[in-house]
């Protein structure tokens, strides 16, 4: 939360919170990197692009207080993921279970577009989150960004094609895209709520080991991807100590 390493981004995070938009005239914004949230036990892994300029980089949490949220955490709660299906503000009560939601850059860009260097200075969060989520079975993609940031991060070489409701297996990982629910696609009619809803019964299935059928898969167990897999492995096993109290 702390971060500065891409000026450009703190610059537009921090001018964001400083004019804010009238409706939200009288909030303090957030204005500094979001975090991911939601259940650290998750089997399932949701990572967007980066935070809203007036939806997480002003309530600080992430897809809250915006249309995207409104749209995710609807299909989520529908999936039985979300508690509740809205995110208005932090401290609104929403709880997740089976889930996390999280970002590939973390600073709020202009345009909605950070560079490929804030992508790839922004990655070890994402990195070190993965690997401190050591139940995940499945990671949903939203849009393109988020897809391409997380199959390079695995190493999948070449990428698999990006496409609403693609899969790639990775690392004992399964790869979940879904078109991004901006408004530019929700406005638009490229994605439905229809269409959200079951990306998320989707990943409920595949994060229970039963089989999807209209998935394309792309094998490959590259090798970053199997190191998170070993890493993901020994966090998983007891230490001996803790095997030793249980006995
Ligand atoms: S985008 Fe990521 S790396 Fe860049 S300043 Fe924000 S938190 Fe730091």
């Amino acid at each position: 939360m702390a971060c500065r390493a891409c000026p450009r981004l703190v610059r537009w995070r921090e001018r964001v919170a400083r004019d804010r938009r009238a409706a939200y005239r009288d909030e303090t914004y957030w204005g500094r990197p979001v975090t991911g949230f939601g259940d650290p036990r998750a089997r399932v892994v949701v990572v967007g692009l980066a935070p809203g300029a007036h939806g997480a980089n002003r309530t600080g949490r992430v897809f809250t207080g915006d249309r995207s949220g409104d749209w995710l955490y609807r299909a989520m709660h529908a999936a039985g993921f979300a508690s509740q299906p809205e995110s208005r503000r932090r401290g609104d009560g929403l709880r997740l279970r089976d889930a996390w939601v999280t970002l590939a850059v973390r600073c709020a860009p202009p345009a909605n577009t950070p560079t490929p260097a804030e992508r790839a200075r922004c990655m070890p969060y994402l990195r070190r989150e993965l690997a401190l989520l050591p139940q995940a079975r499945v990671i949903v993609c939203l849009g393109g960004f988020a897809w391409r940031a997380v199959c390079d991060e695995m190493g999948l070489s070449p990428r698999p094609r990006f496409a609403h409701g693609a899969t790639a297996r990775v690392g004992g990982l399964v790869l979940l895209a879904s078109y991004h629910p901006s408004q530019q696609n929700t406005f638009t009619g490229t994605l439905t709520r229809a269409m959200l809803a079951t990306v998320f019964r989707r990943a409920a299935r595949l994060a229970a080991g039963r089989p999807a059928p209209a998935a394309r898969l792309a094998a490959g167990r590259p090798a970053r991807a199997a190191r998170l897999s070993a890493r993901r492995a020994r966090s998983r096993r007891p230490s001996s100590s803790a095997e030793a109290r249980r006995r």
